[in-house]
C-alpha cells in the first residue's frame, strides 16, 4: 500500500535490520525499543489489523513468532518474552499495518510495566454476560 511504512520497509524501498524473511512474513529490530532485542514481524501484504489480515499470514507470523522468540531466547537468555499486538487508535496502534511485538526482558531491566496490571476480581455477573455474548458470536 501506497504510503505505508511497514510496506516499504518489507520492500526494503527503506532500511530496516531485517532478522528474517519468508514468503509471507518480514521481521525486523523496532527502531525505538523498549528493551534490547524488540522485534516487530509483519506481513508482506499489507493488512492494518486483525480484522483484516487473512488467516494464512496470521498463522504464517505466529509460526516465525515462534522460531524468532527461539532465537531471542538463545542469543539473549532473557528472563521472559512479551508478545503482544495492538488492533486501533483506541489502544495506541500507531504503524497501521499488523506487526507482532516480541520483547525480550533481560533480568537486570525494569519491569515492564504493561505486563504488570493489577490483578482485581471483576464482576462475575457482567464477565458472564459479554462472554455468554461473544460465546453466541462464534457459535
Ligand atoms: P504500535 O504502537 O503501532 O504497535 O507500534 C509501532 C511500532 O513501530 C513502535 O514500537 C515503533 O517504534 C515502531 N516503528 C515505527 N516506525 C518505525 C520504523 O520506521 N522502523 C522501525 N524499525 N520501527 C518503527
Ligand atoms: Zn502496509
Amino acid at each position: 500500500m501506497d504510503n505505508c511504512i511497514f510496506c516499504k520497509i518489507a520492500k526494503g524501498e527503506i532500511p530496516s535490520v531485517k532478522v528474517f524473511e519468508d514468503d509471507r512474513v518480514f521481521v525486523f529490530e523496532d527502531i525505538n525499543p523498549i528493551l534490547p532485542g524488540h522485534t516487530l514481524l509483519i506481513p508482506k501484504a499489507h493488512a492494518e489489523n486483525i480484522w483484516e489480515i487473512s488467516g494464512d499470514d496470521l498463522a504464517a507470523i505466529h509460526r516465525a513468532s515462534k522460531r524468532v522468540a527461539e532465537a531471542i531466547r538463545s542469543v539473549l537468555d532473557p528472563v521472559g518474552v512479551a508478545v503482544f499486538q495492538l488492533n486501533g487508535r483506541g489502544v495506541n496502534q500507531v504503524v497501521m499495518h499488523y506487526h507482532l511485538h516480541l520483547v525480550p526482558r533481560m533480568a537486570d531491566a525494569p519491569a515492564l510495566t504493561m505486563t504488570d496490571w493489577e490483578l482485581k476480581p471483576g464482576n462475575l455477573d457482567e464477565i458472564r454476560r459479554i462472554g455468554e455474548k461473544i460465546a453466541v458470536a462464534l457459535a
